[in-house]
């Protein structure tokens, strides 16, 4: 039965990227799959992170969810930290997972920037953290934005090497299921997660900076578009957002080499549920003076009543971490039945 899994750190401020390229599809995801929505505030740590902050942060991208529509009774909300389990696969993943891979992650050396030496050995392993995460549910499916590819293909290959590597014992344990590896037939016991990485915005990226992606961590706020931001504010971010000095092409193909463009142009199609070919058909020969109060207006529009109702869930804390309670216990049960049979596979004696 396909089970979605993802999550989203308590890293500063949610914005447009993270609504885009993870939250909406989280919702649009329900009525199809079981799904497993969390807040990953172990991966959070691996940068410092003020601890009241940090409080502030997870119980406000909780309210996020639920504004955005994700019903916590159908499915399975809550933070990272409260399910032991993730951690203790992520060491088992530690010693399947290889240096070398590690070593190829892009996000890391992103992350970590020229000062690697100083870097928390957290921020290294993040990954199989990561890994951890989706396969402690054994989860088929994992809807992420563009930038966490790299991880999707990591965690696939440490589900395939610890099938690999423990394939005599899971055959007699009895606890693989039959599934493809390549061309090969094999039993195995981690699923080889699909990443969803798709919808009209993968990759929302910087108002000042077409190169890089729309990020929380991001120093300059006006950078990005937060989900909490006012309408001033949204307006005057999208007025302020690089630009080329040209105006808006008649066409996709004219937005080639032109990434700022590009990019405000693929956020008014998604925002608008629409296609870029269909927003240039609209203002293709226009000047970004006349698009940028239109994309102002549709995101305002848009944002306004998911800001309003994270207000609204916010003030009322009890719920929101009983939201989260209920939900680490839920996902406490189906995490333990996986490590049991994970220790008796590896051999951990837990009689
Ligand atoms: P940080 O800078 O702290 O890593 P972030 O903005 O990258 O923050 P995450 O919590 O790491 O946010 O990611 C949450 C989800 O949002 C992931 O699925 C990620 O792929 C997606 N995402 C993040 N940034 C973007 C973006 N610019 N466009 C589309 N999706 C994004
Ligand atoms: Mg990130």
């Amino acid at each position: 039965k396909p089970l979605v899994f993802s999550g989203v750190q308590p890293t500063g401020n949610l914005h447009l990227g993270n609504y885009l390229g993870a939250i909406r599809r989280f919702v649009l995801l329900q009525d199809s799959h079981d799904c497993i929505y969390c807040v990953v505030d172990m991966h959070a740590i691996t940068v410092w992170q003020d601890p009241v902050e940090l409080m502030r942060a997870t119980r406000e991208v909780t309210a996020a969810f639920l504004a955005a529509g994700i019903d916590p009774k159908k499915h399975i909300v809550f933070n990272q930290s409260r399910v032991m389990q993730h951690a203790e696969l992520a060491w088992v993943f530690n010693c399947v997972a290889r240096m070398g891979w590690l070593n190829r992650m892009t996000q890391f050396k992103e992350k970590a920037g020229k000062d690697r030496e100083n870097a928390s050995v957290g921020l290294f392993a993040y990954p199989t953290l990561m890994a951890a995460d989706i396969l402690v549910y054994r989860a088929t499916h994992v809807p992420v934005g563009d930038d966490q590819k790299q991880h999707l293909e990591l965690t696939r290959d440490i589900a395939q090497k610890f099938n690999n590597d423990y394939s005599s014992r899971i055959a007699d344990l009895d606890v693989g299921v039959e599934m493809m590896m390549g061309d090969e037939r094999v039993n195995g016991f981690f699923p080889l997660t699909e990443p969803l990485i798709e919808g009209p915005a993968p990759r929302v990226m910087s108002l000042r900076d077409g190169s890089k992606k729309m990020s929380k961590s991001e120093p300059s706020d006006l950078s990005r578009i937060n989900l909490t931001d006012d309408a001033e504010t949204i307006s005057k971010k999208i007025r302020k957002a690089k630009t080329d000095p040209d105006g808006l092409p008649s066409d996709v193909e004219g937005l080639k080499g032109r990434p700022e463009a590009e990019n405000l142009v693929t956020i008014y199609a998604a925002l608008a549920e629409s296609t870029k070919e269909r927003v240039l058909g609209e203002f293709g020969g226009q000047q970004f003076s006349a698009f940028k109060p239109a994309l102002a207006e549709l995101a305002v529009a848009r944002l306004a009543p998911i800001a309003n109702e994270m207000r609204r869930i916010s003030a009322d804390q009890a719920y929101v971490d009983g939201v989260l309670r209920e939900g680490g216990e839920r996902a406490s049960v189906i995490a333990e039945a996986t490590m049991k049979t994970v220790r008796s596979i590896l051999g951990l004696v837990s009689s």
